[in-house]
């Protein structure tokens, strides 16, 4: 049987290469980098556990649990402290628990009495349903009101994305808000009708989905995936060109050039920009015969999704030496506060094991697209940045006694207003080159547990098509 090459050894490409081998589908997995597993990274120094990309994954997914059980984990799987429930948004540089309960919200101090009376009055604002890609910005204004933009959602997407509300689009980066909206009218009315059909399809709802991760972080997992495939992994090593041939695909890297049945590409939209890509005797696709006309790569079109930089800074305290009591999961910072911070993960509280005991660790994202250039900054001026906000907000004293800061110089792709010609130009791509794949972040979901499923699937339809030349 002919062999599938995937590209990115990330989360994506190691869940697809790890079921299409259980299918009995021979794989090779190459990857640019010197490691295996993408933007996932756990490191153990002196006690404690630094995460620098992803800290958990949502299990809004059957099959997330199912690739846990796959690979045996299952006894190093954790989940979060009961106790590390709260989440706070800062509002006038004090971090404020957010209500858990209907009560809670109307006598809480982070939104004003108008913006919760916006609230109660959501489920009576009309529905639009013209198709227009609307930004998050407008949509959460017009349903709900510029405070609850301001306050609640521009932190909770630069928790999500990095990203800016004004340009990332409801449809496309919270697709189940903008489905929401066409199929009850209202987000609360979905909230409470939607229950039922959650239940009948078998999904999870987000909100009652667990998080977790594992004893020595999420690396654990794309570890275990990297040891079953250790002999199909191709480390430090890029593909630059993919042509079409009569029976596949011939895959050109840094180190070789070989023939495979089908290719799947796990990689970044922006490093697909950068690839090569040779249509055979299929004919190229319409949208990249444009970009052909206007004398670019086909796939540079790709190098249009933004990746803003993020830093992640991760530091360890004594625990006298922090006043805050860290009793929940994190907290986000609005725009409006003017913090250097885009947010910080109380880590050692989500995690038992994260810090020594008599220690805390605070895990701190500092960048996106509200302040780009922060996250160049050399790493000890990081870290001073980072001292000054939390010292304000958590009330931290003295200098930290651990710290790690990493750089993702292009971290999330933001699914901006006008994602929809990537998604079409992907499936264009799909159609026409047979037996060409795409999966992942770029285009299934930014977070872990959409990478998985991407992964899953990607496997599933790829071992069909083995199994049934016809279908793809
Ligand atoms: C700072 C940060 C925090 C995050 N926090 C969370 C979180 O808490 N929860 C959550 O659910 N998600 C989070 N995410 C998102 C999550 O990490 C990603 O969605 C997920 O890891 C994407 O996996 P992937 O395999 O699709 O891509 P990646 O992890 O980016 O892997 C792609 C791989 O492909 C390789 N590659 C690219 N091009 C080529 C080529 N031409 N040849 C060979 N190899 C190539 C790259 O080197 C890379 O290793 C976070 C992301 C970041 C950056």
């Amino acid at each position: 049987m002919k062999s599938v090459a995937i590209i990115g050894a990330g989360i994506t490409g190691l869940t697809a290469a790890f079921y299409l081998k259980r299918a009995g589908v021979p794989v090779t997995i190459y990857e640019a980098g010197e490691r295996t597993g993408g933007a996932i990274k756990s490191v153990r120094q002196n006690g404690f556990l630094a995460e620098f990309g992803p800290n958990t994954i949502l299990e809004a997914s059957p099959k997330i649990p199912q690739l846990i059980h796959d690979l045996d984990l299952e006894s190093r799987r954790i989940y979060p402290d009961p106790n590390a429930k709260k989440r706070f948004l800062v509002r006038n540089r004090k971090a404020i628990a957010m209500p858990s309960s209907p009560l809670g919200f109307l006598a809480t101090r982070l939104f004003s009495a108008r913006a919760k009376f916006a609230v109660l009055r959501e489920p009576f604002i009309p529905a639009r349903r013209d198709g227009a890609d609307e930004s998050v910005a407008e949509f959460v204004t017009r349903r709900l009101s510029r405070e609850f933009l301001d306050r609640a959602i521009n932190p909770l997407v630069a928790g999500i994305y990095a990203g800016d509300p004004e340009k990332l689009s409801v449809r496309h980066a919270f697709p189940r808000l903008f489905q929401t909206e066409q199929k009850y009218g209202s987000l609360i009315r979905g909230q409470i009708f939607g229950a039922k059909d959650r239940k009948k399809s078998g999904e999870i709802p987000r909100s009652r989905a667990k998080l977790f991760s594992f004893d020595e972080g999420l690396q654990v997992l794309t570890d275990a995936l990297a040891e079953k495939l250790h002999n199909e992994i191709k480390l430090n090593c890029a593909v630059e060109k993919i042509s079409q041939t009569e029976n596949g695909w011939r895959v050109k890297t840094t180190a070789d050039e070989l023939e495979f049945g089908a290719v799947i590409y796990c990689g970044t939209a922006h490093k697909l920009a950068e690839l090569e890509i040779v249509y055979g005797r299929a004919a190229l696709p319409r949208s990249l015969e444009i970009e052909a006309a206007q004398q670019r790569r086909p796939t540079e079109a790709f190098s249009e999704i933004r990746h803003p930089p993020v830093a992640s800074v991760v530091l360890g305290f004594r625990r006298e030496d922090v006043a805050h009591p860290l009793d929940g999961f994190g907290m986000l910072i609005p725009k409006i506060e003017n913090c250097k911070i885009l947010g910080t993960i109380f880590s050692s509280s989500l995690f038992r094991n994260r810090a020594p005991a008599g220690h805390v660790l605070l895990s701190t994202y500092v960048g996106g697209e509200r302040q780009p250039e922060l996250a160049f900054l050399p790493p000890e001026k990081l870290v001073e940045l980072v001292g000054e906000d939390v010292r304000q907000l958590l009330g931290v004293r003295g200098r930290p006694i651990f710290q790690h800061v990493a750089l993702y110089p292009k971290a999330i792709p933001q699914y901006n207003v006008g994602y929809g010609k990537f998604k079409m130009l992907l499936d264009e791509m799909e159609t026409k080159g047979d037996r060409l794949f795409f999966a992942g972040h770029f285009r299934d979901g930014v977070s872990l547990g959409d990478s998985i499923v991407s992964g899953v699937n990607i496997a599933g339809r790829v071992a069909k098509t083995f199994s049934n030349p016809d279908k793809k």
